[in-house]
């Protein structure tokens, strides 16, 4: 006896050759099962999207529909749509208020802006050269005072130009 084909969605096993799986995979129950399966791991913002759009299934709030997850009605509750996009909210709030890179470098600046508040003054002199230089005239730019905001919007090419 062969080695029989066993289908991980239906939990089902049967002959395993070609015709056989064919005719299992195209079958209503398969389908079914296929996608129950793969509605356990939908992210439920999609589920409501989908679930949003459709009407309130009659027969599944009496108990009484055979479609499943195949039904083109919608067997969510209005609750339940309600308390699942309290979730997707919920979940979305707490993706913005995990503390990222970029807020914490930009908390950091604010930091250290407030710490050094008189070096970031540009008027400050950041280097002047010792009395007996300055009064040198016609100091090359080397030698000449510094200010803070000299720098602020230098964008140096490459060392020494
Ligand atoms: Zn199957
Ligand atoms: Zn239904």
């Amino acid at each position: 006896m062969g080695k029989r084909y066993h289908c991980e969605f239906c939990d089902k096993s049967f002959r395993n050759n070609a015709a056989s799986i064919k005719k299992h995979q195209s079958s209503l129950h398969h389908d079914r099962a296929r996608q129950e399966h793969y509605a356990q791991f939908k992210d439920p913002e999609v589920i409501l999207r989908e679930e949003s759009q459709k009407k309130s299934c009659t027969r599944f709030m009496s108990g009484e529909c055979q479609f499943g997850v195949m039904c083109r009605f919608s067997h969510y509750s209005p609750a339940q749509l309600h308390a699942m996009q309290m979730q997707v909210f919920e979940e979305k709030r707490r993706k913005t208020e995990e503390p990222s890179l970029a807020s914490w470098l930009q908390k950091r600046s604010t930091k250290r802006a407030q710490v050094s508040e008189p070096e970031n003054d540009v008027s400050t002199v950041a280097f002047s050269p010792p009395p007996s230089i300055s009064c040198i005239p016609n100091l090359p730019p080397s030698l000449q005072p510094v200010l803070i905001k000299d720098f602020a919007n230098y964008q140096p090419q490459s060392w020494g130009s």
